[in-house]
């Protein structure tokens, strides 16, 4: 039963094009249910139309059409539940379509498909005899129609992709906001290593492509190995370089060519080496060897994007791209001359995954989710990137053009106008200052200009570093890094949270195999698991921080006290032996943790008596107080800060901190939304953490808005149903206060 109900959906979900797999679909599952007919109506502008059958005259295939209040497909689709008839005919639902032929058929059963709880059709199956389809038969249909939602929905967004080459508006949801203009760089995904291998005759051709390729990907990787280190980004630098090496004709470039040489075409020759050092690497015992696969993989993609889309590369590293993807990962946007990326559109992911974070922190317009749009051929074509909407504009007109070019200067008016007062500190009209500070990752989004302005760095990611290594950096390397961290920011706090690795962020060096990982083996319980790590870390933040009095260490991903005082005894060791050794002047750190895990609300007294300090973070709160993955596009409709719960655990945490006398901060994405800090000051927050991007902006809004207005609506936003109208609530304060602009 598993087996047929798989081979079906699999069958549906590779066909070549809608029309096969509805077709394949009906055959098979009248053959599957040993029934006389099978067919598939699909929903098409409110009306249910017959789109394949097998057992009807197939002449009235794209014929036979009903709205969901006729008929009894109609009546399935309205009441989104199966209807089982021994004789259909008898049914007062029953409408009788003379060109189907279906006066043979009595029995009828017939099932809902419906994805994301919209009706996509509905399946039928009939039969000659009067008699009910049995209870088993029943659940086999229903079984197979949820199955089959995604699949059908699947081709039909690919049939509408093909049925109109030309659309030229597409949309998702705005993971960074801002306008851009620029044209499309498509990344495809991987190129399959084991697509068919080919033999030639022809050498010298093949051996030329393969130096050409091998030239390019040099030029591409020395320069991005230069650009970082113009930058400071050592740690980035060490990744291309790497890659360098291996490109060496003592290495990998030399097995490239002697597979050539062997017959093979230069694509089959990069295959089948990448391959043959992938599965090698593999088999061996040692984790760190085991991961240089990893490299070996990325580096023959590279030749392969060479040798099969020369052209590509070059507009990489020629022209500002907005990069076109399926998902973004960190790696991937890091490896991007920073000023060449200025946009980014992906198909998958969500408003708080690590990439779109990065993308604010780079101040990069981006749009999320956008359906569809790998397939829509735009590579190298011109888009307009409208992230405030949640737009992607093909091939604009040269009229729309000249409108957005307006717009994006009156953006960058606005902008200008903001930060013309981030050197005045944020104030409310009604005198509360709050404090606002920088989120940050890599040094380079550590601008000092920017840095200027916030009244220090409230949260330093240091696994983004640790990501875009080949191993662990060393600990003079992290104390090179955390030192110009504090550099950035002199004379005022910065607060470096340790390792967060795990659920969505892993290292390629500590590969993490979990079901579940957001619920694994993530930050602080990796640290603990590691102490060798753990101390090397502690030891190099405070090794940095000798003369200064900025170190602020914050844990994650806390979640419960003995991992605190566990913490706190590795912190002392680390101090003492510093203390000792390098700096006797040492000054003790303050320490804090994350509230991300929802018990810790429930213990803040305790918490309050072992750190000095707590900071929110909002999005993984989120995430695990209403059991919604940050990442998952299914459900991040779910995902919502403004929840009205989310909402009180927050003001209950700012009120328990305040009796115990627990400085707290908000360091999630909500401290750098608009309505966001609106509603964190009304509770009483003073100390919020943001990316780059939001600084200048949330400063000019807190210096227009009053504390008495905004808690006096307080209490009404937390009494109402749900985030959207919470949105609305605070959008109406904006607009009467005529501050409509962040909106
Ligand atoms: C958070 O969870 O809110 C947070 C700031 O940490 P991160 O986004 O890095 O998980
Ligand atoms: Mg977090």
């Amino acid at each position: 039963m598993l087996k047929t109900l798989r081979d079906i959906t699999q069958a549906v979900a590779a066909a070549e094009d809608l029309q096969s797999a509805l077709s394949l679909l009906v055959s098979q599952t009248k053959s599957a249910m040993e029934t006389q007919c099978c067919s598939i109506y699909i929903l098409e502008e409110q009306e249910l139309v017959l789109s394949a059958t097998d057992g009807l005259d197939p002449r009235a295939v794209g014929r036979v059409k009903m709205p969901m209040s006729q008929g009894l497909v109609g009546l399935v689709a309205e009441r989104e539940e199966p209807v089982n008839l021994a004789d259909a005919q008898q049914h007062p639902r029953f409408k009788l379509f003379t060109e189907v032929d279906e006066e043979d058929f009595r029995a009828f059963l017939a099932v809902p498909i419906i994805f994301q709880k919209l009706i996509l059709g509905v399946l039928v199956v009939q039969q000659a005899d009067a008699r009910q389809f049995s209870e088993a038969e029943e659940a086999f249909l229903m079984t197979l129609a949820a199955q089959l939602a995604v699949a059908v929905r699947e081709q039909r967004k690919k049939a509408e992709v093909k049925s109109a080459p030309d659309k030229c508006l597409y949309t998702g949801t705005s993971a960074a906001s801002g306008v851009v203009i620029a044209h499309a760089m498509v990344l495809g995904g991987e190129i399959a290593l084991d697509q068919q291998l080919h033999q030639t005759q022809d050498i010298e051709t093949e051996l030329q492509a393969l130096s050409q390729a091998l030239d390019a990907c040099r030029n591409t990787l020395s320069a991005l190995s230069q650009r970082f280190d113009g930058e400071n980004e050592k740690e980035v630098q060490s990744i291309f370089s790497a890659l360098l090496l291996l490109l060496d004709d003592t290495s990998l470039g030399g097995e490239y060519v002697r597979e050539i040489q062997a017959g093979w075409t230069a694509i089959s020759a990069v295959s089948r080496v990448s391959l043959r050092y992938i599965d090698h690497f593999l088999k061996m015992q040692d984790p760190y060897m085991q991961e240089r696969a990893t490299d070996i993989r990325d580096l023959g993609q590279r030749v392969l994007r060479e040798l099969i889309e020369p052209q590509k590369m070059q507009l990489e590293l020629d022209v500002p791209v907005i990069l076109v993807t399926k998902e973004a990962t960190a790696t991937m946007l890091a490896e991007f001359p920073q000023h060449k990326l200025v946009g980014i559109v992906t198909e998958q992911g969500g408003v708080n995954s690590h990439a779109a974070i990065l993308a604010r922190a780079f101040g990069v317009p981006a749009v999320i989710g956008v359906e569809g749009i790998l397939n829509a051929g735009i590579d190298g074509k011109q888009l307009i990137l409208n992230a405030n909407r949640g737009q992607v504009l093909i091939s604009p007109t040269p009229t729309l053009i000249s409108e957005y070019r307006s717009l994006i200067s009156a953006e960058k008016a606005l902008q200008k106008r903001y930060a013309a007062e981030l050197s005045q500190p944020a104030t409310t009209l009604d005198e509360r200052r709050i404090h606002l500070y920088l989120n940050a990752g890599l040094l380079s989004s550590l601008a000092s200009e920017i840095a200027e302005g916030a009244d220090g760095i409230g949260l330093y990611r240091t696994e983004i570093p640790f990501m875009l290594q080949t191993r662990f950096p060393s600990e003079a390397e992290q104390v090179e890094v955390y030192r110009q961290v504090l550099d950035a920011a002199v004379g005022r706090p910065v607060v470096m949270r340790t390792l967060d690795v795990g659920g969505d962020k892993p290292l390629s060096y500590l590969p993490i195999t979990e079901e579940n990982p957001f619920l694994g083996w993530r930050g602080i319980r990796l640290s603990l698991d590691h102490p060798e790590l753990f101390l090397v870390q502690l030891r190099a933040m405070l090794n940095a921080s000798g003369g200064r009095d900025q170190l602020h260490i914050l844990l994650p991903m806390v979640c419960c006290l003995d991992e605190i005082d566990q913490a706190i005894a590795y912190l002392e060791q680390a101090y003492l032996e510093v203390k000792q050794d390098v700096h006797p002047d040492l000054q003790r750190p303050k320490l804090g943790i994350m509230l991300e895990v929802p018990a810790l609300l429930f213990q803040l007294e305790e918490v309050a008596k072992r750190v000095d300090f707590i900071s929110v973070g909002s999005n993984d709160l989120t995430q695990y107080l209403l059991a919604v993955d940050r990442n998952n596009p299914r459900v991040s409709t779910l995902y919502d800060c403004y929840h009205p719960g989310i909402l009180r655990a927050l003001k209950q945490a700012r009120l328990a901190c305040k009796h115990y006398r627990l400085p707290i901060s908000v360091c999630g994405e909500l401290a750098g939304e608009a309505i966001g800090v609106l509603l964190l000051v009304a509770m009483g927050y003073t100390q919020l953490s943001m990316n780059q991007g939001s600084l200048a902006k949330i400063n000019y809004l807190i210096r227009r808005v009053s504390y008495s207005d905004l808690s006096a609506i307080l209490n009404e936003a937390l009494s109402l149903s749900n985030g959207a109208e919470v949105r609305q609530l605070l959008t109406q304060y904006l607009k009467d206060n005529e501050l409509d602009e962040f909106l």
